[in-house]
């Protein structure tokens, strides 16, 4: 090239590092411009073809590094990146309801998706109905000629119901229907939704697989190319992007998602058990524990559980206690999301969220970190002696 300027060489070089550059950590790639090589092959750009780049928003080698990744642990062929679990759970309801459509949503859903299918109902001409998370095979009886989508969640990540997941996708599948499945409690380790026949995995990755409470993201995970590219087209068409700073922290979480589960799961199961024997609690809804409702669904299609549960006081703890109990936590934070290091505790009004609550203390739910349970346990005790 000929002479440049000093403001054009601050902004072009010549240079090219040296080709071959290999290393375990997936390269970040940051775009927003993605290069063509001629106009011929920028003519020939396809957003939705993954074998070649277009434009940042549609991928780069760190964000496509990532869906792959996600789809060979759940055991998918597609999969697609959110900027969080929430913008996921929207894709695919944009996908695949239209004006007129019906969707079953599972009472004990993620609130925030609750109050998603709300919207649809009152703004877009689509009705939201819930169902008892129990239902199994009875969910044949809700589906209706213009039910296209069937969310289930497993399990409910607050009351902890496990739903029958193989009679809820045989009866939908009877009838021609999608179903979609919130698999974050179990991080695609201890429960592979493709094996219990669902045909949409939703993960917010935030959780488990970023393991660092430093980050939002989401995932859509599929097998059939059709689902997919209908999940892909509402993707583009919603503009959903993630950071590849983002997608690369995520990656650098999976050597070590399946220890930290291990250990989250090992140490819940130690502080739930220690709740389960204490006199202010009347309830610990834990799945692997045989009085959770569902715990048989669990024991047949799960492999652990992580580190979420809840316990529910007994009623004649007032409120103001509970929440004394609360705020008397000193190695637990006050705060949602979980799946990270450190242990959190969340109070829940129930009657607020859920139509049919029949518990009259309160819940709590606790997410037990990598901490020593040992010293959870002693934490909880000086909490409950403020009751
Ligand atoms: C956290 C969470 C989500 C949403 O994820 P965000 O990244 O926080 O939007 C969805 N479903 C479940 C079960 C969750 O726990």
């Amino acid at each position: 090239m000929t002479k440049k300027s000093l403001q054009t060489t601050l902004i072009h070089t010549d240079y090219a590092p040296p080709a071959g550059f290999d290393a375990y950590p997936p390269g970040i790639h940051r775009a927003s411009t993605v290069l063509f090589e001629n106009v011929a092959a920028l003519r020939s750009g396809d957003w939705k073809n993954k074998t070649a780049y277009t434009y940042g928003l549609h991928g780069t080698p760190t964000t496509f590094t990532l869906e792959a990744r996600l789809a060979e642990i759940e055991g998918g062929k597609h999969c697609l990146l959110a900027p969080s679990g929430l913008s996921a759970i929207s894709m695919v309801d944009f996908a695949f309801l239209t004006s007129g459509d019906d969707v079953l949503l599972p009472d004990n859903v993620y609130n925030p998706n609750r109050e998603l299918g709300r919207w649809l109902s009152q703004d877009f001409g689509i009705s939201a109905r819930y169902y008892d998370p129990l239902v199994g095979a009875g969910i044949a009886e809700l589906i209706q000629p213009n039910t296209k989508l069937v969310w289930t969640e497993a399990p409910g990540s607050v009351s902890m119901e496990v739903p029958d997941l193989r009679a809820i996708c045989d009866a939908a599948h009877a009838r021609g229907v999608l179903v979609a499945l919130d698999n974050t409690w179990a991080a695609g380790l201890a429960l592979r939704g493709f094996d219990v026949g669902v045909d949409i995995v939703m993960h917010a990755l935030t959780k488990y697989q970023s393991g660092g409470s430093d980050l939002l993201m989401g995932a859509v995970i599929t097998r059939e190319r059709a689902v997919h590219d209908k999940l892909a087209t509402a993707h583009m068409r919603l503009g959903l992007g993630v950071s590849p700073d983002d997608a690369y922290l995520v990656m650098r979480g999976l050597p070590t998602m399946k220890l930290r589960f291990e250990a989250h799961d090992r140490a819940a199961r130690e502080v739930a058990a220690w709740l389960k024997a204490r006199p202010e609690i009347v309830r610990v809804l834990h799945p692997a524990f045989e009085d959770c409702p569902g715990h048989a669904h669990w024991q047949r299609d799960f492999t652990g559980a992580g580190g979420l549960f809840s316990v529910i006081f007994d009623e004649r703890y007032t409120e103001a206690q509970t929440d004394r109990f609360v705020d008397s936590l000193e190695l637990f934070g006050l705060g949602y999301s979980w799946g990270g290091a450190n242990s959190l505790a969340v109070p829940y009004r129930m009657g607020a969220i859920r139509r049919d609550w029949q518990e009259q203390g309160t819940l709590v739910r606790f997410n037990i970190g990598l901490e020593d349970p040992r010293d959870l346990i002693a934490d909880i005790e000086q909490a409950l002696a403020t009751l």
